[in-house]
């Protein structure tokens, strides 16, 4: 019988678990870390930041004892800096080109660093910035996640009047309701949504779905551009028999729903959790269940750790917390038992012809009170469909835009996980809308003509 349940521990255990998983610097940390950059000229770490962040600038600033300046240098060009900070995965971004790395095996710790300045700038309450002199042009902008919010942002200091339809009752996108809970403790995600709405000219409508409630054609109409940013709201299936019984759950809906639980204690939890997929979620929802208090978790992912899409530091964290990641294994079925999940039946892979992914016929079953499905998301077609005509070009099943973020349709704009090239991270996302909001205000003031989007002009 599934042993589902709710208060695995003790009260002070939830607390401890789910608490901010890497505290951050003192002001004497910030220094002696900042003390480490050689500041070089040209510097990699700069390239290597999707937002281009003038990072030996910033850390100068710290060095110096400018807080300030430093957080006015990150949140320039990336005003979600402070949950970037946080969540970047920068062993593969910033900190994975940084040149001390070869001096003492030992990166300058960028991530820190950011969220120090970031920290200050928001402890002291201090705004950098306002909105521009009207230019008395609307734009409409799809989605309150990383990239319609930076786009928004961008937009509204370049004297556009902004208005964001957001389906979900609070702005944040995946910072609110996907990043793992110790990643952005507390309510650091609401705290950055505010202080990016404060700069003005920002008007927010939430509960309000493209494709549900309001139609692009409508906003087209209505507004002199559209920004498109909603994201990926389908989650991908396994595709094999019994797959929506009880037990069987979608990580990203659980992981959404434990982001807002007010009481951990009262969400339910197996004994035994077995997570399909090798990316962030599969780690993030891994980890979130161990320290719910399940007695084993296990990820099966079908190839090599090579392949998997969460880093090695990732797949470190989540042996770290007492995960087992198994490789080269695919689940071909759900065992059920009394109408619930008793089992997964899963079939060893390997790599065959041309690293085409094969089943070897041998097969394993492994004991599981919860599943989760952690294999990707999809693109919710509807809101670019109008009517039952598809108005936008897709690449893969998202959105196909070119450098500017320019769809194919006259006067649409999109960025971050709904488009196609991208790298799904929440920094990638930020940079689509500011680029987007660039493109779009030089289009609204007659500089540039938007170029029909051509095929294969990906933006990735
Ligand atoms: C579980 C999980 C963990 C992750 N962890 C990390 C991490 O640690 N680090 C990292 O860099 N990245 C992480 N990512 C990826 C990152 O969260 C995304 O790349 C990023 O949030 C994409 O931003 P976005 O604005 O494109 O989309 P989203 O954040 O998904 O925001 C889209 C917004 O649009 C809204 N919306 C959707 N459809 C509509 C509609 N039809 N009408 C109106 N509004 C709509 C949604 O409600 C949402 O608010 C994680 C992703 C997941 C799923
Ligand atoms: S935004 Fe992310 S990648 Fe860029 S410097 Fe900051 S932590 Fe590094």
């Amino acid at each position: 019988m599934a042993d589902i349940r709710t208060n695995r521990l003790a009260p002070d255990e939830y607390a401890r678990n789910f608490a901010d998983a890497h505290p951050p610097l003192t002001p004497a940390q910030a220094l002696v870390e900042s003390d480490r950059c050689f500041f070089c000229y040209d510097a990699p770490c700069i390239q290597a930041c999707p937002t281009g962040i003038d990072i030996p600038s910033f850390i100068r600033k710290i060095a110096t004892g400018d807080p300030k300046g430093a957080a006015k240098d990150i949140l320039t060009q990336n005003i979600m800096g402070s949950v970037c900070a946080r969540v970047c995965p920068t062993e593969v971004l910033c900190e994975g080109e940084c040149v001390r790395t070869a001096q003492e095996e030992r990166p300058v710790r960028i991530g820190a660093l950011q969220r120090y300045a970031t920290d200050w700038l928001f402890d002291a309450g201090v705004q950098l910035f306002k909105a521009g002199p009207a230019s008395g042009k609307k734009v409409a902008v799809v989605g309150g996640g990383p990239a319609g919010l930076s786009c928004a942002h961008r937009l509204a200091m370049l004297g556009h009047a902004v208005t964001v339809f957001e389906a979900r009752s609070k702005l944040g996108g995946l910072n609110e309701y996907g990043v793992a809970a110790y990643k952005v403790a507390g309510e650091i995600a609401q705290r950055e949504v505010d202080y990016l709405l404060a700069v003005g000219n920002i008007r927010v409508e939430t509960e309000k779905m493209l494709g549900g409630h309001i139609e692009l054609a409508k906003l087209r109409r209505e507004y002199d551009a559209v920004f498109l940013g909603m994201g990926l709201a389908g989650v991908n299936g396994l595709g094999i028999d019994a797959e929506n019984v009880d037990g069987v759950y979608d990580a990203i809906g659980y992981i959404g729903t434990l982001r807002q639980a007010k009481d951990l204690s009262a969400l339910p939890v197996g004994r035994k959790v077995v997570v399909i997929g090798g990316g962030m979620t599969a780690i993030d929802i891994a980890c979130q269940t161990k320290r719910l208090g399940a007695e084993e978790v296990t990820i099966v992912y079908r190839r090599g750790p090579e392949q998997m899409g969460a880093s090695h530091k990732e797949q470190d964290w989540a042996q770290t917390n007492g995960v087992l990641i198994r490789h080269w294994a695919r689940p071909v079925r759900i065992v059920t038992e009394s109408g619930m999940v008793g089992a997964v039946e899963f079939e060893y892979t390997r790599a065959g012809k041309g690293g085409k992914l094969a089943g070897t016929g041998e097969r394993f079953t492994m004991a599981a009170d919860m599943v989760f499905k952690a294999i990707g998301q999809a693109l919710v077609a509807d809101p670019t469909v109008d009517g039952s005509k598809q108005v936008l070009e897709m690449e893969d099943g998202r959105i196909a835009v070119d450098g500017g973020r320019h769809t194919s349709l006259e006067g649409v704009w999109a960025g971050g996980d709904c488009v196609a090239g991208g790298q799904d991270l929440t920094v990638a996302a930020v940079e689509d809308g500011k680029q987007a909001a660039l493109s779009i205000d030089a289009w609204l003031r007659g500089e540039a003509v938007q170029p029909a989007k051509s095929k294969g002009a990906s933006h990735g």
